[in-house]
C-alpha cells in the first residue's frame, strides 16, 4: 500500500505529492484526509494523505513514520474543498488544509536527543546535558554543545545518543481522572477505616465519577481514595474530557415563536428548499429587529427534523453571549460554539464534537464554515456584509464563497442575511442570482428609530470644542432623568490615538513599519499595531526635544473622561479592547449593563451589533465620518452599514428610540440616508458611483502586494510582476501600478502593490498561480514575498 502525501514544508512550499510506503501497523489508519508524520530529507515533517495507491513511479520508498489521526480529520469533501480553495485563492494546498482545521491540530514535530548509553560512559559535557533528563530538546542540546558540536555528532554516530521526533499538539486534548468502585463488598474494608468505607459506598451508588467531583461530594480526601485504590476497592482511569465554554450556565429552553405573516412568507421558500434537499442561494434583507434570527432558528429546527446538520455563521464581533444563548436555549447540547474567545483547547473540543457527530448545529465565526459535518441541511450567514468573513491571511478566502461551494455539494440552501447587504450581494439578488427575501418592518410594527444628524462644524463655529454636541448632551441628560439607557458609539476604525509634538508636529511612529504608534494608557506606552513593538511613552520630542509631546485623537478612555466631567452623575460602562481583554469580561460588562448597573454603555465596534436591551432609547455616534476618509472604494458602504447597525440598537422594545449622529460631513449620502433608513436608495446611489469608477460589482478586482527588505529590489520585483501581468492578461483588463502600498513598510519590509481590474478573465487563476510559483522561485533574493488577494476587502 502506498500513500500519496502532501507535505508541510515551509521553505520550499509545493503542491507536489510524495509517495510513502504504508507499514503494516498503520494500514488501518492511513486513509485519505488523515495527518501523518513522514521522513523528509533529514527531518520528520507533517503531511496529509490525499490518496492511496497500489503502485508508485518512485523507487525506494520511505515508510510513513506515524499516522496522527485514527479518524481522518479531513473528509473526502473537505479534501476537495481544499483543492478548490487553493486554486481560487491562489495558495498552496497544505495551507488550505490547515486553514480548515482547528489550530490545536497544527502539530509541530520537535526534534529531541535521547540518551542510549549509560550516563557515565558519555563524555563529560554530555553527562551534564543528560544530568536531569534522558531526553533533551534538540535546540537545548545544540546550544549547550555549541563549543563542541562534533562531540554530539560522534555520540550520535556511535549510538550513545539518538535523535527522536516528537509530536506536540498544543493544548489539544484534556484528560481528567475518573474513579469507580470495583465489584467488592464494603464489609471487606476494615471497620476502623470509616472514611474509606464511606467513599466506597458513595462510589458504588454514584460512580463512575470524575475524581475531583467524587472527593468533593463525599467530602473525603485524596489520601483516602489512594488507600482505597491500593487495596483494590476502586480504580482510577484517565478519560478525555471536553472543556465546555458554557459549562456552568443554566440556559432555560426557549420555544419557537409564532411567526408573523411577513416572517411566514419569508420562511416558506427556505423550508421548501430544506424539505426538497435542493441548493439555492437566498438573500434575506430585513431591517434590524425584523425577526431574522427567529427565522434562522426555525429553519434550523426544520433541518434537524430532516435529520441533517446546520451551520450558523455570525461575525466574530456579534458572537455575543446574548446571541449564543439564543441558540443554546433552542437546541441545547446539539450546538457547538466556535469563536476566537475560546482557547485552542476549547476550540478543538467543539470541533471534535462535530467530527464525532455528537452535535448537529454549529454557531461560529468565519472558520466554522469548515465544520466537518457530512450531511449539511442549511448554511446561514448572518450579517453577510461583514468584513470579518474575509480572511486577511493566506488562504484569503471569503466564508460566503465557501458556504456556496459546500451548499452546492450538499444540495442545501445557503441563506445570507443582513439589514444592510453588501452591494455585491444585493446586486446579485436584483439580478436573480440569489433569491431575494425581504422583511421591511420591525416585529410588532415597532418603528425604526428617529435619526438626527448634527453638524459638528457648526458646533465648532459656536465655540463648542467638546466631543459632545449640545444636542447629544441634552439627550443623554434626558435619559438620565427618565432612567433609560444610552449607547455611545465611537468608531475606532480610521481613528488613532497617536502621539504628536505640539511644537514641531513630529508624530511618533514605529521604526519597523511606516505607521504611527498607538498610545496605551495602561502601560503609559506606545504600541505598534502591526508588529507589536512597544516603547515607553517619550518625555520629549525625538525631533526637536520639546516636552510638549502629547497623545492625540479620541479614544474611548478620553470620551469616558469627558463624560465624567460633563455628566458626573452618569454611571458609565466602557467596552473596548482594553476592558474586554480578560476572558469573560465582555459578557460580564454586558450583563451588568443589562441589569441596569449603568446608564451609558460606551464602546467601539464591539457594541455595534447584537445588543438587544429594552431600555436603550438613545444611541449617540460620536463621529460618523472617521471611516469615510479611508482610501477604499467601499468606505461609504461601510459607513452606511455601520451607522445603520448602531442605530438598530435603539428602541427595540416598547420604548421609542432616538439616534444622534455627529458628523463633520453631514451631507454625505452615506450619512443622510441613515435618516430615512433607506437601504435601496443607498444601493442605487452607490451602484451609480461603482459604475463610474469601474469598481465591483461591475468589475472584479485582485490585489498583489510585493514586499522585500530592500526598497530597490521591492520596486524592481514589483515592476517585473506588473510587466508580466500586463503582457499576459486580456486587453480590456486594467493593471494599476506598481505603486507604493497605503502602508509603505511593515515589519521592516517595503511594500508595493498592483491592482487588477477585470470583467472576464478566464485565465486569471492560472496567471496568478504563475506569479506565485515562478516569481518566488526565480527570485535570487529569498526574502521576496508576494501576497495575492483575489477579491480583496481592504486596500
Ligand atoms: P433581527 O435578527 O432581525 O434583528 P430578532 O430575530 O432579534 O431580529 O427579533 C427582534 C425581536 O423580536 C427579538 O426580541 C425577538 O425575540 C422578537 N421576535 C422575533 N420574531 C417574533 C415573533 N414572531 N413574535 C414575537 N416576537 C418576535
Ligand atoms: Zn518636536
Ligand atoms: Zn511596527
Amino acid at each position: 500500500m502506498i500513500a500519496r502525501v502532501i507535505v508541510d514544508v515551509p521553505t520550499a512550499q509545493t503542491d507536489r505529492l510524495f509517495d510513502y510506503e504504508v507499514p503494516h501497523e498503520w494500514r488501518a489508519f492511513a486513509r485519505p484526509g488523515a495527518r501523518v508524520i513522514v521522513p523528509f530529507g533529514p527531518r520528520r515533517i507533517q503531511g496529509f494523505v490525499v490518496a492511496l495507491e497500489q503502485t508508485s513511479e518512485a523507487t525506494k520508498l520511505k515508510p510513513i513514520s506515524e499516522v496522527l489521526d485514527p479518524l481522518p480529520v479531513l473528509s473526502e469533501e473537505l479534501l476537495e474543498l481544499g483543492d478548490w480553495l487553493a486554486k481560487t485563492t491562489v495558495c498552496y494546498k497544505v495551507k488550505a488544509f490547515f486553514a480548515m482545521l482547528p489550530a490545536a491540530l497544527k502539530t509541530k514535530v520537535s526534534k529531541q536527543v535521547e540518551r542510549k548509553a549509560a550516563l557515565d560512559l558519555l563524555p563529560l559535557p554530555l553527562q551534564t546535558l543528560f544530568a536531569d533528563h534522558d531526553v533533551v530538546p534538540w535546540e537545548e542540546a545544540r546550544s549547550l554543545m555549541k563549543q563542541d558540536l562534533s562531540l554530539l555528532k560522534t555520540a550520535l554516530d556511535e549510538g550513545a545518543v539518538s535523535l527522536v521526533y516528537k509530536v506536540t499538539e498544543k493544548g489539544a486534548k484534556k484528560t481528567a481522572k475518573l474513579v469507580q468502585a470495583l465489584p467488592k463488598q464494603v464489609e471487606d474494608i476494615p471497620e476502623r477505616a470509616k472514611k474509606q468505607r464511606e467513599l466506597f459506598c458513595y462510589l458504588q451508588e454514584n460512580g463512575p465519577l470524575l475524581t475531583k467531583d467524587a472527593l468533593q461530594q463525599s467530602k473525603t480526601t485524596r489520601a483516602t481514595l489512594k488507600a482505597l485504590i491500593e487495596k483494590g476497592f476502586a480504580e482510577e482511569t484517565d478519560v478525555e474530557v471536553y472543556r465546555d465554554p458554557l459549562q456552568h450556565e443554566q440556559i432555560p429552553p426557549s420555544a419557537p415563536l409564532e411567526l408573523t405573516p411577513a416572517q411566514a412568507a419569508v420562511i416558506a421558500p427556505i423550508e421548501a428548499a430544506i424539505e426538497n434537499g435542493h441548493h439555492e442561494a437566498m438573500l434575506l434583507h430585513g431591517v434590524t429587529g425584523s425577526g431574522k434570527t427567529e427565522i434562522y432558528l426555525q429553519a434550523i429546527a426544520k433541518v434537524l427534523e430532516k435529520g441533517k446538520e446546520a451551520m450558523m455563521l455570525v461575525p466574530e464581533i456579534s458572537l455575543t453571549p446574548q446571541m449564543v444563548t439564543r441558540f443554546k436555549a433552542r437546541f441545547g447540547d446539539l450546538v457547538a460554539i466556535m469563536h476566537s474567545g475560546l482557547s485552542n483547547g476549547e476550540k478543538y473540543d467543539e470541533w471534535r464534537k462535530i467530527h464525532r457527530k455528537e452535535v448537529k448545529v454549529v454557531v461560529g465565526a468565519r472558520s466554522a464554515v469548515f465544520a466537518p459535518f457530512t450531511n449539511i441541511g442549511i448554511i446561514i450567514i448572518d450579517e453577510e456584509h461583514e468584513t470579518s468573513y474575509k480572511q486577511e491571511e493566506t488562504p484569503r478566502y471569503h466564508a460566503k464563497d465557501v458556504a456556496l461551494y459546500r451548499g452546492r455539494k450538499h444540495e442545501a440552501p445557503v441563506l445570507l442575511g443582513s439589514a444592510t447587504p453588501s452591494v455585491e450581494s444585493f446586486a446579485r439578488a436584483k439580478k436573480g442570482v440569489y433569491r431575494l427575501l425581504s422583511l421591511r418592518e420591525r416585529i410588532k410594527g415597532r418603528p425604526l428609530p428617529e435619526v438626527d444628524v448634527v453638524d459638528m462644524r457648526e458646533e465648532l463655529r459656536r465655540g463648542n470644542r467638546s466631543m459632545f454636541s449640545g444636542q447629544l448632551l441634552q439627550a443623554l441628560q434626558a435619559r438620565l432623568e427618565r432612567n433609560e439607557q444610552s449607547v455611545l458609539f465611537l468608531n475606532r476604525r480610521g481613528y488613532s490615538t497617536f502621539v504628536m509634538c505640539r511644537d514641531c508636529g513630529y508624530v511618533a511612529s514605529c521604526s519597523h513599519c511606516d505607521i504611527s504608534y498607538t498610545y496605551h494608557r495602561a502601560g503609559n506606552s506606545l504600541k505598534c499595531h502591526y508588529c507589536g513593538d512597544e516603547q515607553p511613552m517619550p518625555k520629549t520630542c525625538a525631533e526637536c526635544g520639546s516636552d510638549h509631546i502629547r497623545f492625540f485623537g479620541s479614544g474611548t478612555q478620553k470620551v469616558e473622561e469627558e463624560l465624567a466631567r460633563l455628566l458626573p452623575e452618569a454611571k458609565v460602562i466602557r467596552m473596548d479592547v482594553d476592558t474586554t481583554r480578560k476572558k469573560g469580561a465582555h459578557k460580564q460588562l454586558l450583563e451588568a449593563f443589562g441589569k441596569g448597573d449603568a446608564d451609558i454603555l460606551l464602546g467601539t465596534q464591539m457594541i455595534a451589533k447584537g445588543l438587544d436591551f429594552p431600555r436603550i432609547t438613545l444611541v449617540g455616534v460620536l463621529t460618523a465620518d472617521t471611516m469615510l476618509h479611508i482610501p477604499d472604494f467601499r468606505s461609504a458602504e461601510r459607513t452606511f452599514q455601520l451607522l445603520e447597525q448602531v442605530a438598530g440598537r435603539a428602541g427595540r422594545d416598547q420604548l421609542k428610540g432616538e439616534v444622534i449622529i455627529q458628523s463633520y460631513t453631514p451631507d454625505h449620502y452615506s450619512i443622510q440616508l441613515v435618516k430615512s433608513h433607506d437601504y435601496e436608495q443607498f444601493f442605487a446611489k452607490e451602484m451609480q458611483l461603482r459604475k463610474q469608477g469601474s469598481y465591483p460589482p461591475y468589475y472584479y478586482m485582485a490585489l498583489l502586494t510585493i514586499s522585500d527588505t530592500e526598497l530597490a529590489s521591492t520596486i524592481s520585483a514589483a515592476q517585473k510582476v506588473a510587466r508580466y501581468l500586463k503582457e499576459s492578461l486580456n486587453e480590456e483588463t486594467v493593471v494599476l501600478g506598481p505603486v507604493v502600498s497605503p502602508i509603505a513598510r511593515i515589519k521592516d519590509r517595503y511594500r508595493y502593490q498592483c491592482v487588477i481590474k477585470y470583467r472576464h478573465e478566464p485565465k486569471l487563476q492560472e496567471i496568478l498561480d504563475t506569479v506565485m510559483r515562478h516569481y518566488l522561485r526565480d527570485a535570487t533574493n529569498k526574502k521576496l514575498q508576494i501576497s495575492i488577494d483575489v477579491n480583496p476587502h481592504f486596500f
